[in-house]
């Protein structure tokens, strides 16, 4: 076992710590990163299956996102547009197929009407969210305590408006049925996105994508941390005081000022502190946990879908991968489409064998856009779920009333611990904006603390 002596530890080498521990050498502390798994990332993991360029984990980037887009410039890497020429596809109830423009689907006259309104009522209310503070809503609590799928009753009749408005939130962004979580946590999370009609416009949620892949980002900041960063290094327990931390890891064991926890809410109570966590963190952190989608690729001899006029942008809430989109890698000639099944249609599928599992998502997709699409020359299914250093996809959020109860305390500093991670985010929640903004915001912190 390896013994060091730092300023801060930074537990966790996703996008988030390796921010932090950036910006901490910037202003000349020294750090050492500790990280379980061999790679670093987390939750941005881009690799070769079969010859093809995958991003396993987060890969778009949108206008908003002005950290990330700094971070980007200054690590010298380009954006490539994501491919949207053409016709968009919708299946309705019974299957049927039917194509579209723009962001609103193509349903009955009096749905879309209704689809018009709730857009309309939730910018407004997100309008009144701060996404810092969600909790200081003056209707948080009441908010926080109905489910979004109620609410959405509470708002219209019309169950097909409800089913694709429902989608934007829960299978789309927080990966849980809608009945799993609040009306606050869905204003969160478009509050985190700048409004709902942001969410609802793909050309602005997904539109970038970053060239050699988005864990660029993390490679390379690691690459600038050189030897501090140190990885098959799981911390398993964690001793602090008032005046400093000691984290042991597999290996290494680091003794500093301060420690950065970067991990998702989810895995702090992996690590076993001495003394133990204060009562309030010991509650809170048992009310956050991860969403669960399966991204899948699907990477074809051409992009067939465009010869046909289509965009490869496709949403069904009646399908089991409930949208999809053209994903072909920058430079590679081939098409490549990708896909989501979300929270209860993902344990379905994962009752099943890979192979049936395989054949139903691909009969999905050729749902969208023909027979063709049954036959891909490469297939790939993330699991995060099975990951033991996430547990989930794509983040954490909040069971029913958590965020009025315990947001405001999610982020507070437990003597020299600090938190941070995407799932605990405003702007940029559960996104690699968010990851990248509260990494800043935990660094500017401890070095107030030290410089004060
Ligand atoms: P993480 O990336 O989870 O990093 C935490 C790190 O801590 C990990 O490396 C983990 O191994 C390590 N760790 C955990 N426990 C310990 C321990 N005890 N000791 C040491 N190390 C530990 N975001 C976007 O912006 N755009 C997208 O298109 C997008 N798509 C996504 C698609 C998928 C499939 C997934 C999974 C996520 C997606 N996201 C996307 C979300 C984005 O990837 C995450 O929000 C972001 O990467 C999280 O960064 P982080 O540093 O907060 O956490």
């Amino acid at each position: 076992m390896s013994s060091i002596e730092r300023d801060v530890v930074v537990i966790g080498a996703g996008a988030s710590g390796l921010t932090a521990a950036t910006e901490l050498t910037k202003a000349g502390l020294t750090v050492a990163v500790l990280e379980a798994r061999d790679r670093v990332g987390g939750r941005l993991w881009t690799d070769d299956i079969d010859g093809a360029t995958l991003e396993i984990g987060g890969q778009w980037v949108s206008p908003d996102q002005d950290a990330l887009i700094e971070t980007l410039a200054d690590l010298g890497l380009e954006t490539y547009s994501r491919y949207r020429d053409g016709i968009n596809i919708y299946l309705g109830e019974n299957g049927e197929r039917r194509t579209f423009e723009g962001d609103i689907f193509p349903v009955a006259q009096s749905t879309e009407k209704e689809i018009v309104a709730l857009i309309d009522r939730l910018d407004a209310l997100v309008a009144e969210i701060d996404p810092e503070r969600p909790w200081a809503h003056p209707r948080a609590k009441e908010l926080d305590e109905i489910s979004f799928r109620r609410w959405l009753e509470t708002q219209t009749d019309d169950e097909e408006a409800r089913k694709n408005i429902g989608m934007f939130i829960a299978g789309a962004m927080l990966t849980k049925p809608a009945h799993a979580f609040s009306a606050l946590q869905a204003l969160l999370m478009a509050a985190s996105a700048g409004s709902f009609s942001n969410l609802v416009d793909a050309d602005f949620i997904l539109d970038k994508r970053v060239k050699g892949g988005l864990q660029q980002v993390p490679l390379l900041l690691a690459e600038r941390l050189g030897d501090d960063v140190h990885l098959n290094a799981p911390v398993r327990t964690l001793r602090w005081d008032e005046n400093g931390v000691t984290a042991i890891a597999d290996g290494v064991e680091v003794h500093a000022r301060f420690a950065i926890l970067a991990v998702p809410p989810v895995l702090i109570s992996r690590i076993s502190y001495e003394p133990p966590l204060p009562r309030r963190q010991q509650q809170l952190h048992q009310h956050l946990s991860m969403g669960f989608v399966i991204k899948v690729h699907a990477v074809y001899e051409t992009p067939f879908w465009r010869d046909l006029g289509y965009s490869g942008t496709a949403f069904s809430p009646y399908e089991l991968v409930h949208e999809a989109y053209d994903n072909s890698y920058d430079g590679d000639p081939r098409g490549t489409l990708v896909g989501f099944v979300s929270d209860e249609n993902a344990d379905g599928v994962f009752e099943l064998s890979p192979e049936e599992r395989k054949q139903r998502i691909l009969e999905s997709l050729s749902h969208y856009y023909g027979e063709q699409a049954l036959n891909p020359v490469v297939y790939y299914e993330s699991d995060w779920g099975s990951e033991e250093w996430t547990r989930g996809a794509y983040a954490a959020s909040f069971d029913m009333g958590g965020l009025a109860r315990y947001g405001a305390d999610l982020r507070k500093p437990v003597g020299p611990i600090h938190f941070s991670c995407s799932d605990m985010a405003g702007k940029g929640y559960q996104h690699v904006d968010g990851a990248i903004r509260v990494g800043r915001e935990t660094a500017a912190a401890i070095l107030a603390a030290v410089v004060p």
